[in-house]
Formats: structure tokens, C-alpha cells, sequence
């Protein structure tokens, strides 16, 4: 889901122990020898990771956390592919690791009462409670109504704070054309016909496509990302697409809760998309198109773009050709003041995750198990956890800065465990250079800087943190389903061949007979109580 998403590299390292995963209906992990030969507590840490990431016992930092514990630490490492099926299993086998990192979340401690509530330890876990402090709503995706905190989350500190989805435009063909980035609608529109008409790419050839826009989903407007409705941001309303209902259509404004599928403005983009794809600015096959199809338009034979205007990730995904595109402000749609746009408040999403570390319930080793934890989350060895360890695969160049070294840009492994298997925390104030995609994302997103400052996180978006009960999350689920079985087509349709301003009403009134106003009044109901 994250920006570390794109940064898969291709080798296949086979080979790497199971163990804990597959001894579950035996033995079962951790309730085994819990002391070592030498009277040392021994402690079972089971990681999940991407099949690329070097063995964690062969990490340098992870020696710090045997020293921290004065204890044996047996790794278990799990291929984050295979884990999807051992999850399951364990959890019901009852019998779970003394540590597990990015194995489960919030919603599996809810179900099964194997973890320890870590917030009555807080006094042994200074980093964790520092970490809190600095990130309350970290704290908040993870801890329960009671106050309870089962499993900790991590932060990849302020570099990753952005939405991953973004506006993206050839600004080789606007400056071989003499135009500017479009700051309306309007202006955007008559920078595509431009595209269109005037061989920005200079082969002689019509074969441009001014703007490109991604297939739906039949779920609606996620989970796969780089939805063109990221455009009702031009008109103020404030989407989060990178997670959560925001990809069912709900949104906030205000404190208020709504499905913008029922607003002015969603008619509004709609009708555009449908004027745009008239006057062929957008191919009429979009909608239809494979994703593949999608992302070699974006990068073309690696030579001759062909792509004007798409929502992407950053200037990589257009490949070899990346220099000729730069991000761009959501332009203004119509009768909107520029100070009213805002983008994808996603911003929390790409920094925080909730699933980063749990702990077996009553341990018999809990002193050396906390003291490993709080270690984890020491902010020196969080970096190198993410990154990889000091000095091989990381320059500390001051208390705050780090720079991946050339080593660790050439392994062909991951030498940290990344941001989708770290559990730790880096402070906002620390910084790590060197990273390919971090500085991609960057430059993509503070393009978004003063759009981000034209709505509040808590006031304009669902939180996060937000977590309907189990029972209401069904009820959403199942209204969700039926919503989009018909709206998806429906609004496809209506982009093709037009229509919307005749059919709206009705639209509307359908989407509340299968469920909207309903899964609203929940969202609602746990909106007020998670930020009241
Ligand atoms: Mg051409």
C-alpha cells in the first residue's frame, strides 16, 4: 500500500526458516524451552518480511537487542506471502510467539485474547510511551476503546508524511508548447486539446493521450489506487484514498460524515470526465483498460512519452522517461478559489502503521521481553531497523541525519527489515538521504504542501484511527457491496456515454434503498466517538 511497495526488488532469496509458523499444532511457538543452557531467558521473535530481506539475525543492530535483554533471541522469519496463510492457524492454535512483528493487527487481538495489554507496562517501555507522546494519533489506530494496547504501531517519522497518489503532467510538453501548469479546469482542458492536436512528443504521429485514467475497481474507489476521483479535491471535498471508507465514498467536512457519491460535486466531476472523454482528451477505452495496459502507457517504449496527464505515484512510474513529468496542484474546479482545493489527505496513512509488533500474553520471560521491545523502539535502533545497520548500510552523519551508504544501495537483499516489517520509530526530526523512493515521493508530494493546509485531518477526513465494532463493520461491508454492484457501472457509464444530469436523483435515491444512509449513520456514530 505504501510508497516501500515500490521499492520490491526482483531476486528471490529461498531457503528461509519457518520454523515457528510450522511447528504451531506441535509444539507451538514460544511455549517451549524458555531459559537457555546458561539460566539466560530465551526469547522467540517471529518477523514477517518480504522474500528478499536478509536473515534479521545476520543484521548488526539486532545484537543491540540481545545486549539490551542480557538474553537468547531465536529468530523465526516468515515470507510475508506464506504468512497470509499461517495467520490464521496460529492465531486459533491459541499458541503465538513471545514477540511477533508485523505479523498481526489491532482487529486479530480484538478476536483471540492471546496478546499482553502492553499499556500496563508503559514505565518499562520509556521509547514506546515517548513515541506516543510525539504521535498521539499512532497511538490511537492501535488502542482499544478501553484504553487497552495490544499491538504497537510504528512511524516512519515525517519524510513519509504524504498521500502515495498524485497528479502528474509532461512538463517537457508544456514547455515545448509555452504553457503553464493548468491551475483550473478550464486551463487543464485546454492544455489537453494541446496535447492532442499539437505532437508534443514530436514524432509526427497523433498518438498522444492527453490525460489517461485508470479502470475502477468493483469495490469502488480503492482499494487499487490512483482513482480519477481524486479530482473532487478540486472541489473542496477531501478524499484519503490510500485507505479506509474514504474508497466507498464517505468523506468528512466539518465533523460531518456524507458518501460523496451523493454530492453536487461528484455529479460535478463526473459530468467533466464525460466532456473530456468526448472531446477525446481521455481515451474512451480507459475504463476498460487492464492496468497493465495503464502503467506501459505511463512509460511508453522508455523514449517517446505518449502520456500527458495521469495519477501515479511519483515521476518513476513514467520509467526512462520520469524527467519529462513533475507533480501538479489539483487545479481549481469551477467557481472554487484556489485557497479552497486540497488534496488526498492520505498524509498519516504513508507514515503510521498499526500492525507492527505484538506480545504474548503473561510471558514467562516479560522483563526481557519488554526490554527488547523497548529497544525496538529506541529511535537509533529504529533507523536501522528500516535501513539497515550502522556504519555498513547507513552513515550517521549527525544525531538526526542518515544516509544510505553505496552498499546498501547495491545488496541485492534488503538489509533492514523496511517499512512493511519494522516495528519501531523514527522522530520526525530524523532524516535518512540516499533513499531513491523516498526522494521521488518527495518531490512528487510537497508539491501538495499548501493543499494539504486547506483542510483538517481530524475535522475533514476519517481518521485512521477511526475502527467500527465487528458487528458494524459487517453492516458496512455488506451495504458496500450492494451500493457498488450498482453504482460502479452506473458512474462508468455515465463518463462514457453521458447522462448523469437526467439519472442523479434517481442514482441517489437507490444508493439510500441499498444502504448509504445507513452505513453514513455508523461512520458517524464512530467518527464522534474516537474524536469527540
Ligand atoms: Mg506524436
Amino acid at each position: 500500500m505504501s510508497s516501500a511497495t515500490k521499492t520490491v526488488r526482483g531476486r528471490i532469496v529461498a531457503g528461509i526458516a519457518m520454523a515457528c509458523a510450522a511447528t504451531t499444532v506441535l509444539a507451538g511457538c514460544g511455549s517451549g524451552t524458555s531459559t537457555g543452557a546458561d539460566g539466560k531467558p530465551q526469547v522467540e521473535i517471529l518477523v514477517v518480511t518480504t522474500a528478499d530481506t536478509m536473515a534479521p539475525e545476520k543484521m548488526a543492530w539486532t545484537k543491540e537487542l540481545t545486549a539490551a535483554c542480557d538474553c537468547h533471541i531465536k529468530w523465526s522469519q516468515v515470507m510475508n506471502n506464506a504468512w497470509n496463510n499461517q495467520k490464521s492457524p496460529m492465531l486459533a492454535s491459541g499458541s503465538v510467539p513471545d514477540i511477533s512483528i508485523a505479523a498481526f493487527d489491532p482487529s486479530d487481538a480484538d478476536k483471540v485474547p492471546v496478546f499482553e495489554d502492553l499499556s500496563q507496562h508503559m514505565d518499562q517501555l520509556p521509547s514506546v510511551a515517548k513515541f506516543f507522546k510525539e504521535q498521539p494519533d499512532a497511538k490511537k489506530l492501535v488502542q482499544t476503546p478501553s484504553g487497552g494496547v495490544y499491538v504497537l504501531p510504528s512511524s516512519r517519522g515525517k519524510q513519509y508524511h504524504g498521500s502515495g497518489q498524485h497528479m502528474l503532467i509532461n512538463k517537457t510538453w508544456l514547455d515545448k508548447l509555452g504553457l503553464e501548469i493548468p491551475k483550473t479546469w478550464d486551463e487543464l482542458e485546454q492544455v489537453l486539446e494541446a496535447f492532442k492536436t499539437q505532437d508534443p512528443n514530436g514524432n509526427g504521429k497523433a498518438d498522444e493521450i492527453p490525460m489517461n485514467i485508470k479502470k475502477f475497481d468493483t469495490s469502488g474507489f480503492g482499494p487499487s489506487w490512483y482513482n480519477t476521483f481524486l479530482l473532487l479535491n478540486s472541489l473542496g471535498i477531501v478524499t484519503h484514498f490510500n485507505s479506509g471508507p474514504s474508497q466507498q465514498g464517505i468523506y468528512v467536512k466539518d465533523g460531518k460524515v456524507g458518501n460523496f457519491m451523493a454530492t453536487e460535486e461528484f455529479k460535478t466531476v463526473v459530468k467533466y470526465l464525460n466532456k473530456l472523454m468526448g472531446e477525446g482528451l481521455i481515451p474512451s477505452t480507459a475504463l476498460t483498460k487492464d492496468d497493465s495496459k495503464y502503467n506501459a502507457e505511463l512509460s511508453s517504449d522508455g523514449k517517446t512519452a505518449i502520456t500527458g496527464v495521469a495519477f501515479a505515484y511519483a515521476a518513476t512510474d513514467f520509467g526512462d522517461l520520469a524527467d519529462q513529468y513533475v507533480a501538479m496542484p489539483a487545479p481549481a474546479g469551477p467557481g472554487m478559489s484556489a485557497d479552497d482545493v486540497t488534496w488526498d489527505g492520505s498524509v498519516e496513512t504513508t507514515m503510521f502503521q498499526n500492525n507492527k509488533l505484538a506480545v504474548r500474553a503473561g510471558d514467562e520471560n516479560m522483563d526481557a521481553v519488554l526490554k527488547i521491545v523497548n529497544k525496538l523502539y529506541d529511535p537509533e535502533v529504529s533507523v536501522q531497523q528500516f535501513y539497515g545497520s550502522t556504519p555498513d548500510y547507513l552513515a550517521k552523519k549527525d544525531d538526526k541525519t542518515y544516509e544510505l551508504t553505496q552498499k546498501a544501495i547495491d545488496s541485492d537483499a534488503r538489509v533492514g527489515l523496511g517499512g512493511e516489517s519494522s516495528a519501531g520509530w523514527i522522530p520526525d526530526d530524523v532524516t535518512v538521504g540516499n533513499v531513491d523512493y523516498l526522494t521521488s515521493f518527495r518531490e512528487a508530494d510537497d508539491v501538495y504542501a499548501e493543499q494539504y493546509k486547506h483542510f483538517d485531518l481530524t475535522k475533514d477526513t476519517m481518521p485512521d484511527y477511526v475502527r467500527p465494532s465487528d458487528t458494524d463493520s459487517t453492516t458496512i461491508s455488506n451495504n458496500d457491496t450492494q451500493m457498488f454492484d450498482y453504482a460502479m457501472p452506473v458512474i462508468s457509464r455515465w463518463i462514457v456515454s453521458g447522462g448523469v444530469d437526467g439519472e442523479f436523483d434517481d442514482f441517489v435515491s437507490k444508493l439510500r434503498t441499498l444502504g448509504m444512509d445507513d452505513t453514513v449513520a455508523l461512520w458517524q456514530k464512530w467518527y464522534d466517538k474516537y474524536t469527540k
